[in-house]
């Protein structure tokens, strides 16, 4: 730390992203990008765009809150654009937080929203998960703080309900509560009908995982004007021209191919199967998913021991040495041959195991 380090944010602690290394020697089962490429007409939108570069893009980012607006029958002024939904978040968490207003999240789930909030100066609590990782609703009626919650949850995958959203949403009316579907394509409803409903929801979603657009740093908020508009408003003091003119051409294109994009699901909740299916064989406790992940745990090794075994096999996968889940590794869903891959090496561990 510099001496000119500002002393009102001496005690960050910064988000750990997972490792993103730059060679290409690891089967990469940590940070649930799609293992598919983005679909050729996203490829060829995002060259044609990058002819302009010379020229700012669009701080309005229309044309492409207008074509996610259309996909879920809402206007452009129920959409705000954020570069990746970890934007929308920081934008958000300023909006409706301060150090009276909280927000409350439960204690296993993305680990960015402790550290946006904090960065803010937002007041924040956690709800403690039930024994079995699951999210009671009943716990978060009427609490009197915003909401934050990530739906499936994340690492767990689990699933909460449109309803038990809605039950969520309805009894903390004089709050925000943002659901964060990040993951919600691989298997879950998505709770978007509910915003004409209720003003207080803020759902954001992402083109990272589904939509095989990690790198380009694209997602959005859905929710009642007056919401959007604030979000908008905190957008413009911080980042006016947030979506670059390749992301946005990307984005555009992407919602054109949501063929291509069904299929690439479709498969990787097949492999999502056969990955529980060979892991549960194999004696490990494997959370029921519906997102692009598995949080899994083994009975013959740690935690920490699977993440190393593996990691010397030339396969990362998440792993967290926080107590409740530190027994725990999150495997993101690829290929099949991927997946194989990582049975193979499991067994080989095993095996060793047995001999050793
Ligand atoms: N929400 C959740 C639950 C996530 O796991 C992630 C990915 N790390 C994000 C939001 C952020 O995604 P992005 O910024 O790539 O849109």
């Amino acid at each position: 730390m510099s001496k000119y380090f500002s002393i009102r944010y001496k005690n960050l602690h910064p988000y750990t992203p997972g490792e993103q290394p730059q060679d290409q020697q690891y089967i990469k089962l940590n940070t649930n990008e799609s293992p598919f490429p983005p679909a050729p007409a996203v490829l060829d939108a995002a060259a044609e765009a990058a002819e302009n570069l010379q020229l700012y893009s669009d701080p309005r980012s229309l044309e492409l809150r207008r074509a996610i607006a259309k996909e879920h029958g809402l206007s452009a002024l129920n959409v705000a654009v954020g570069n990746g939904s970890d934007e929308l978040l920081n934008f958000a968490f300023i909006a409706f937080g301060n150090k009276k207003a909280a927000f409350t999240y439960p204690s296993v789930t993305y680990g960015f929203y402790s550290v946006c909030l904090n960065v803010n100066t937002v007041a924040r609590r956690s709800i403690p998960l039930k024994e079995d990782f699951t999210i009671d609703p009943a716990e978060y009626l009427d609490l009197g703080t915003n909401i934050v919650l990530a739906n499936p949850n994340a690492p767990t995958g689990l699933l909460l309900s449109v309803e038990q959203i809605e039950q969520i949403v309805a009894a903390n009316p004089d709050h925000v509560v943002i659901v964060d579907e990040a993951y919600i394509a691989f298997g879950g409803e998505t709770c978007i009908p509910l915003v004409k409903k209720y003003p207080n929801l803020l759902v954001l979603r992402t083109f990272s995982k589904s939509h095989s657009l990690a790198g380009a740093r694209l997602g959005y908020a859905i929710g009642q004007k007056d919401l959007i508009a604030d979000v908008n408003k905190v957008k413009n003091c911080i980042n006016p021209y947030n979506i670059n003119r390749m992301t946005a051409a990307c984005g555009i294109a992407a919602l054109e191919a949501e063929d291509y994009y069904q299929q690439n699901i479709q498969t990787i909740m097949d492999n999502r199967n056969f990955t529980a299916l060979a892991l549960r064989r194999r004696g490990f406790e494997v959370l029921p998913s519906a997102a692009n992940f598995l949080l899994v745990k083994p009975d013959f090794c740690t935690g920490e021991a699977l993440y190393e075994g593996l990691k010397d096999r030339g396969i990362l996968v998440r792993h967290w040495k926080t107590s409740r889940i530190a027994g725990w590794c999150r495997i993101t869903i690829g290929t099949i041959e991927q997946m194989t891959k990582l049975i193979g090496a499991i067994d080989q561990m095993m095996a060793e195991k047995t001999e050793g």
